[in-house]
């Protein structure tokens, strides 16, 4: 019997939580019940967890045994992972000619390999209650580039590969996995990549939202971590229980050209 068959809260594990995005998903998890892992390197993160009523877990994605010890956490506080979302990344600006590559292997580590250590690891547990929710956080530039970013956009990219093949493996499961792709949310990765972008574009920040990130958006505003959140929560639903390897834009129409 699933999870919530039986009434037993759902158990997620959450990564990238002391800010933005995660830090939303963190909060709309409990307020639904569910029993959370708040999961980020950051010791701000403990602050946001204890908020929510979630469980802090501290630890650097970018090292492999972290990963396999987020989940064995998850799995001793609460005995199983029925949610994972892979949501924690970092954004480095700079042209391919002079990228560093230290920052490269770290985004690899942190947005491509991390995802995939913590699905596998929670694989098992998910199978075995016939239950599972897999959200990745990709983001617009997992389906276009822009310059500077060619790591970020690789890692994005991958992202988007690894999805479609866990939906696939998970279809007779029960697991579903999905990505999200975000264009410009209101968040600290955003406000550091504004300032970053201001610099390697010779512009004031207020013309870097208006001429680079809302240039393509129907809709010219930045997006709020919570829509990103809310719409974390109802993939994670059983209503939507038929939706998997799919790739949903919240972008304010920035792909739509
Ligand atoms: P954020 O900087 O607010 O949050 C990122 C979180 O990841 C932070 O809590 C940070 O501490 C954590 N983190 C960073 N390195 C880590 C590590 N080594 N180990 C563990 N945790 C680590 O940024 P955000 O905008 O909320 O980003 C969340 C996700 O959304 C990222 O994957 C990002 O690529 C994606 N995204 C963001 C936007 C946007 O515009 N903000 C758009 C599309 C996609």
């Amino acid at each position: 019997m699933s999870a919530s068959a039986d009434k037993t809260p759902r158990v997620a594990l959450v990564t990238g939580t002391s800010s933005g995005i995660g830090a939303s998903v963190v909060e709309h998890f409990c307020q639904q019940g569910f029993q959370v892992l708040a999961v980020d390197f950051n010791e701000a993160g403990e602050k946001v967890a204890s908020e929510h009523g979630a469980v802090f877990h501290q630890a650097d994605l970018t090292d492999p045994e972290a990963c396999k010890g987020a989940v064995k956490e998850a799995i001793k506080r609460f005995g199983r992972v029925d949610i994972l979302v892979n949501n924690a990344g970092i954004q480095h600006v700079s042209q391919i000619e002079s990228f560093p590559e230290e920052k490269w292997q770290a985004i690899m580590n942190l947005m491509l390999t991390a995802p995939f250590l913590l699905t596998k690891e929670a694989w098992p547990s998910m199978r075995e209650n016939g239950w599972g929710r897999i959200v990745n956080i990709a983001s617009i530039h997992a389906q276009v580039a822009s310059p500077g970013k060619a790591a970020y956009v690789t890692a994005k990219h991958g992202l988007i590969g690894m999805t479609k093949t866990a939906a696939l493996e998970g279809g007779e499961q029960g697991i579903t996995a999905n990505a999200i792709c975000p264009a410009y949310v209101q968040t600290p990765l955003v406000d550091n990549q504004i300032a970053d972008q201001a610099k390697m574009h010779n512009m004031d920040e207020q013309e870097v939202i208006e001429k680079i990130m809302l240039k393509d958006a129907a809709i010219k505003r930045l997006i709020d971590p919570s829509e990103v959140a809310q719409l974390v929560s109802y993939l994670c639903s059983d209503a939507a229980g038929a939706i998997t390897g799919s790739s949903l834009n919240i972008d304010l129409g920035w792909t739509a050209h």
